[in-house]
Formats: structure tokens, sequence, C-alpha cells
């Protein structure tokens, strides 16, 4: 081993942290997309363990001190397998953005196993060997698993660096085999003209995963901007958004309803006990209508204390008897200290006429829901587009 090769892995670390630094930043403005601090962290994990492994423990073996290349070569294993089943587990959480399941976090005591048994039953002479032959196989296991997930990122702007990801991945596969056939033959050793291969190729799969994360950062910062940060439910724009994506909208079978909601007496609710607890009634309304609502549904804040829930596919009887079911829940609401409840005005448009324009039933809910007060507040009114001739 040159000192230039030595000097290589030393770069290739200082690059990891380097990107480390980058994953971190993206991953805190794209707030809480899974799996980007996770691969930057489990980058330079494999890359600390392999330069030790394959660098720092060559080093100290010719300097004369062979307890110390034993033991850091049998750390170098342990770190860069850790490293490499890390980075199979970030790219499962970034694909799905969902938390481990326990038959992939078992991958990691599995994948450690192997370095660990080499480091306690090798010596000096070996060790080399038995730690090479780990990391590689556990390399191409990892490598196995990332190409599995990432053929899932088929849609938008994700292909691309997938797919460059995935070419580069089997390129690895090709050399990691090699690697793993040499180490098994008792000939692992790495070769300085593979390892610029490696790194360069390494390097690609970084910023691929840069470009990956920054393109969920966005998506997570747009979608940002379509909610409400107090309720989470969407907001104008994302209502807008919503009906521009859905060109389809009224030409449904089962018919449209918008329903048209409104707090009863809510400035009497903040001049009484204050306007933190306005924002708490606010929050706990929200989180009843969510709960009664499908996953389709949209629900939309369209200011202070007024809302609206928009319903594909829904018939009249099972609008009424959402909103009915809206009502008796909020009413059935406690809150403490002076304890006092809420109540909601509901007002419904229906139609099943598929050139009805939206505006037009949004109009008509509002009407529904004005009737709702005048007649007394806590209830529902349903009104019908085109209305019904008598
Ligand atoms: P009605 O039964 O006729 O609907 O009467 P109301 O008092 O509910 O209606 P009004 O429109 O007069 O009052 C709405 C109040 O909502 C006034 C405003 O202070 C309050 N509000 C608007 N936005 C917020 C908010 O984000 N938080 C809190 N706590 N209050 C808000
Ligand atoms: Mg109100
Ligand atoms: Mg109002």
């Amino acid at each position: 081993m040159t000192t230039d090769f030595y000097h290589l892995l030393i770069s290739d670390c200082a690059l990891a942290a380097v990107l480390l630094g980058l994953f971190f930043y993206v991953s805190r403005v794209s707030r809480g997309v899974r799996g980007i601090t996770a691969w930057g962290v489990a980058h330079f994990v494999y890359s600390l363990g392999a330069a030790l492994l394959d660098g720092t423990s060559q080093v100290a073996s010719r300097s004369g001190a062979p307890g110390l290349a034993h033991a850091i070569a049998g750390l170098g294993g342990l770190l860069a397998c850790a490293g490499l089943v890390g980075l199979a587990w970030s790219v499962i959480q970034f694909v799905h953005q969902r938390a481990l399941r326990p038959g992939e976090r078992a991958l990691m005591p599995l994948a450690l196993a192997l370095p660990l048994g080499g480091w306690l039953l090798y010596g000096h002479g070996d060790i080399q060997d038995a730690q090479g032959a780990a990391m590689s196989a556990v390399e191409v296991f990892a490598l196995a698993v990332v190409i599995w997930q990432l053929r899932l990122l088929r849609a938008g702007p994700d292909h691309v660096p997938a797919r460059l990801m995935m070419a580069a991945c089997v390129a690895l596969l090709y050399l990691y085999g090699r690697d793993l056939a040499h180490a098994l033959t008792g000939r692992y050793g790495p070769n300085p003209s593979w390892v610029n291969a490696d790194l360069s190729i390494w390097f690609m799969l970084n910023f691929c995963m840069l470009m990956l994360a920054s393109f969920r950062a966005a998506e997570a910062l747009r979608q940002s901007a379509l909610l409400d940060p107090l309720t989470g439910a969407l907001n104008r724009r994302g209502l807008d958004s919503e009906l521009r994506s859905s060109a389809r909208f009224v030409t449904l079978e089962g018919g449209l309803a918008v329903i048209a909601l409104d707090l009863d007496h809510f400035k009497a609710v903040n001049d009484h006990h204050g306007h933190e607890t306005g924002d708490q009634v606010l929050q706990r309304f929200s989180d009843v209508v969510r709960g009664c609502i499908r996953s389709n549904d949209l629900f939309v804040r369209l200011g202070g204390e007024e809302f609206m829930l928009v319903l594909r596919e829904t018939s009249p009887e099972v609008a009424h008897r959402l909103a009915e079911r809206i009502r008796t829940q909020v009413m059935s609401l406690e809150f403490p200290a002076p304890a006092f409840r809420v109540t909601v005005s509901l007002g419904i448009a229906h139609t099943r006429y598929r050139h009805t324009g939206f505006n037009d039933l949004v109009r008509l809910a509002d009407e529904a829901l004005y009737a709702a007060k005048r007649n007394g507040r806590n209830r529902v009114e349903l009104r019908m587009h085109p209305a019904p001739v008598l």
C-alpha cells in the first residue's frame, strides 16, 4: 500500500464528513423527511471503517505494531458493516417514509456478527482477509437491498437520480463481488486503481442521494405552504392546488358535496377564555373533523373559525350523516377550567350535475350555513344544486 493510497482513503473520510454536514442541513430544511441524515451518518461510518481496515491497520502493521493493527482492522470491519446496513436502512426509510420494521432492524446484529466473529476468531495474520470478506459480503447484501428499494422511485424528478444510483450500485456489486472472491481465497487487498473507481462511484451515489433529498425537501416545503400551521387543514392555496389537480371533479357518479362549517359564538370563546384557549378549540375541532372524514376528502381552513369540506363520490344522505356526526362530536367536546363547550353550524351543498361550477356550490353551502345560523345554530342545513323542482 502506497502513502498516496492511504491519503486517498483519508481524503475520502474528510469528504464523507463534509457530505454528512450537507445531508444534515438538507434534512433540517426538509423538516422531518426520513432517511436523509441517516444516509449521511451511515456513509461517514462506512468510509471511516473502510479506511481503518484498508489503510490504517496496514500502516500500523508495517510500522511493527501487530496488536494495534489487529484492533484497528477489527474495529474497521465492524464500523464498515454497521455503516453499510445503515445505508440500506436509510434508503428503506427514504423510499417509504416510515420507521423501520422489526425484520429490517434485525439486519444490523446479523451483519455485525460477521466482523465481530472475524475480530475474535482470527489472529494478526488472517484478520485482514476475515474482515475483508465480512465487509465485502455485507457490501454485496446492502447494495442489493438499495437497488431493490430504489426501483420504487419511478415518479417525477426522482426517476433520473434513482436510475443512476441503481446503475452505480450494479457497478459496485461487480467490484465487491470480486473483493469477496479474493478475500475468501486469502488474497484480500484493495487494488488502488479499483479503489479510485470505487470512490468515484460512491461520490456519484452521494451526489444523486443529495439530489433526491433536495427534491423531497422542496416537496415538503411546497406541502407546508399549502397547510394551515395551527390546525393542519389545507389553506386556500392548498384548496386551489387540489382543485387544479382534480380536473374530473364533478364528473363523478356519486355526486359532490361541499360543507361549510363555522363555530358558533367563537368570538365569545376568545373573549371569555383567551385567544390561546380559542386556538386549542380550533385544534380539537379540527381533530374531530379529521377523525370523521375519509383520507381523500378535502378539509380546508378558509380563515378564522370558518372551514370547508369537499367530499367526492358522496350522496346527500352520506354528507348529511357525516355533518351530523361532526356536529354531535363537537358538542360533546369538553374544555376545562372553567368548563365550557362549543357548537358548530354546518351548511351542505350537494350536486349530481356534472356542469355545476365549484364556486356556485361553495356559494350554496354558505347560504345553507347562514340558514343554519339563522335557525338557531348548532344545526345542519342541506341545499341541492340545481334546486329540486317542486
Ligand atoms: P357566529 O356564531 O355568528 O359564527 O359568531 P362568531 O363569534 O363565531 O363569529 P365572528 O365571525 O363574529 O367571530 C369570529 C372570531 O374568530 C373573531 C376572531 O377573534 C376569532 N378568530 C379568528 N381567527 C382566529 C384564530 O386563529 N385563533 C383564535 N383564537 N381566534 C380566531
Ligand atoms: Mg362563528
Ligand atoms: Mg365566522
